[in-house]
């Protein structure tokens, strides 16, 4: 799995492209100007065997046969001797997974000392890499020191949460630099205006309204891109762990205090507030879901002032699902109950499942196909009505 993650992200820190086909296309001819051009970096070996070189990135290496290799193939440079060199490691300077190996010559004594990995301002690259991949698949500290373990490897980082934070940071700060580059671009294709329209959801970590994390995000409708998001959470392990008895406010993490099902509310009126100052732009339209009590709320609060007028639209597959709810919620509360005409409301040529979704597809069409006439669409949608109460006995007309 990790081996074509790991390839690419090779490839885009160097730009030389190592891949399969880079190899196979420096057979063509114009394999050449390839070479000039610096897109394919292989040596004239590569071009004869055809085998894949990595010259960059991890290895898990076994650290014995790495030693047998080097020791065979080469000969020291201060004795000239061969089958002297072995690889070991300096075990006292690991840091994490990171440690320094040492090429030592069993004949003169000369050594050599170079660390595993590259060193960052924030640490070793590996360690770095290793928890972020960890964080990335929803695991922490204890998962670490077991895969760890069972790989031979070195013991993972000790300061995890430490490291945590850095990426977390780090993470942040570019999330931030693409959403204002994103609302710059929406400004751009909204023809220089700053009022701009963006799509308002929220979406909580757990089904149902009793999730304690949440995260609202504002997309832009001109790109479709996530110009801001807020995450709410409701839960602290500070506060579980100190019972709330230390005061610990300078780093609680708990910022919602609340229903669940008003953190859309609270995550829309925050990014409204904040739009001027941070993204340099009004949101004009907010598009939202069924859910009409965060635009409500953000017009009670006047981000702009009194009188910026902010509306809202309606994001129509919400209003078309909302007919088939409905429906679907009828059907269940009139089950076992007899209609007028003495049958249920279900069965054969009745209120099924497929009639429902027929229904609420006509309803769709009929706003969509009528989007500039309010009249001919109020037509559309209540034809499928008269439609199907009309029989040949009682024709219905509207
Ligand atoms: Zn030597
Ligand atoms: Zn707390």
């Amino acid at each position: 799995m990790g081996c074509e993650a790991s390839e690419e992200l090779k490839q885009s820190a160097t730009g030389l492209d190592t891949s399969e086909s880079a190899v196979k296309d420096s057979r063509r001819p114009d394999a050449d100007l390839a070479l000039d051009k610096g897109a394919v970096f292989l040596k004239d070996r590569d071009l004869l065997t055809g085998d894949k070189q990595t010259k960059t990135g991890y290895l898990l290496v076994d650290i014995e046969l790495l030693s047998e290799a080097i020791s065979g193939f080469v000969q020291c440079k201060y004795c000239s001797s061969t089958n002297c060199i072995s690889v070991l490691e300096n075990s006292n300077s690991r840091r994490g997974l990171a440690c320094r190996l040492v090429l030592v010559c069993k004949n003169c004594g000369e050594e050599h000392t170079f660390p595993s990995s590259k060193y960052t301002n924030n640490g070793y690259e590996v360690n770095l890499r290793f928890v972020y991949s960890m964080r990335c698949i929803g695991k922490g500290s204890a998962a670490s020191k077991v895969l760890c373990s069972v790989l031979n490897l070195p013991k993972p980082p000790t300061r995890f949460q430490k490291v945590t934070e850095v990426i977390e940071r780090s993470l942040g700060e570019v999330a931030t630099e693409c959403m204002v580059e994103a609302a710059k671009e929406a400004v751009q294709e909204n023809a220089g205006s700053t009022d701009i329209a963006i799509a308002i959801d929220g979406s909580w970590q757990k089904r149902g309204h009793a999730s304690l994390n949440g995260v609202v995000t504002a997309t832009s409708i001109d790109n479709g891109k996530v110009v801001d998001v807020v995450c709410l959470t409701k839960y602290c392990h500070g506060c579980v762990v100190t019972k709330n008895k230390v005061d610990h406010t300078s780093n609680c993490v708990k910022n919602f205090d609340g229903a669940s099902g008003t953190m859309e509310v609270e995550g829309a009126v925050q990014i409204f507030k904040r739009s001027i100052e941070e993204r340099g732009v009004r949101y004009s339209t907010y598009l939202g879901d069924g859910d009409s009590r965060g635009f409500q709320q953000v017009v009670n609060e006047k981000p702009y002032g009194e009188h910026f007028k902010i509306e809202k639209w309606e994001c129509l597959g919400h209003v078309q699902k909302r007919m088939g709810n409905r429906l679907r919620k009828l059907v269940k509360d009139m089950k076992g109950q007899k209609l007028a005409d003495g049958k249920i409301i279900g069965g054969r040529n009745r209120l099924t499942k497929d009639a429902i979704d027929l229904l609420q597809l006509y309803y769709g069409n009929g706003i969509r196909n009528n989007i500039d006439d309010i009249n001919k669409m109020k037509r559309a949608v209540w034809a499928t009505y008269f439609h199907k109460l009309s029989t040949d006995e009682q024709p219905a007309v509207p």
